[in-house]
């Protein structure tokens, strides 16, 4: 498994945030994509509570929109959104198994961890 970054890109404008790997892998990410991936507390749940995402069909176009991409350490991004969320710590091993790229969806290097949830 290998889910060190060497470069981080967030597009804000568009709302693409790509990512390429160590091991030569690049992944794109859609503002959208990382925003319904949101792994907080209150997004997400925690406890086998639900989290306010399990109750939503769309989101309001500010919480989708990038405005920043924080770095958290070594190891993980926090994006900010327009709507002044930004309690959602990505780790980069998470963001590596977010990949929704061909490749990655045909022959998972990572398999998919519990904590992810599809919609
Ligand atoms: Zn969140
Ligand atoms: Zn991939």
């Amino acid at each position: 498994m290998n889910s060190e970054p060497t470069g981080i890109e967030a597009d804000r404008a568009r709302g693409i945030v790509t990512i390429s790997w160590a091991d030569g892998h690049q992944s794109s990410y859609t503002a959208s994509q990382l925003r319904w991936a949101c792994p907080c507390a209150v997004c997400h749940g925690e406890w086998g509570r639900p989290g306010v995402l399990a109750g939503l069909k769309a989101l309001e176009p500010e919480e989708q929109q990038l405005t920043d991409l924080l770095a958290v350490g070594p190891y993980a991004v926090t994006p900010v959104w327009a709507s002044g969320h930004s309690s959602g710590i990505y780790s980069f091993e998470y963001l590596r198994t977010l990949c929704s790229c061909e490749q990655c969806r045909l022959n998972p290097g990572n398999p998919p961890s519990a904590t992810s949830d599809r919609h």
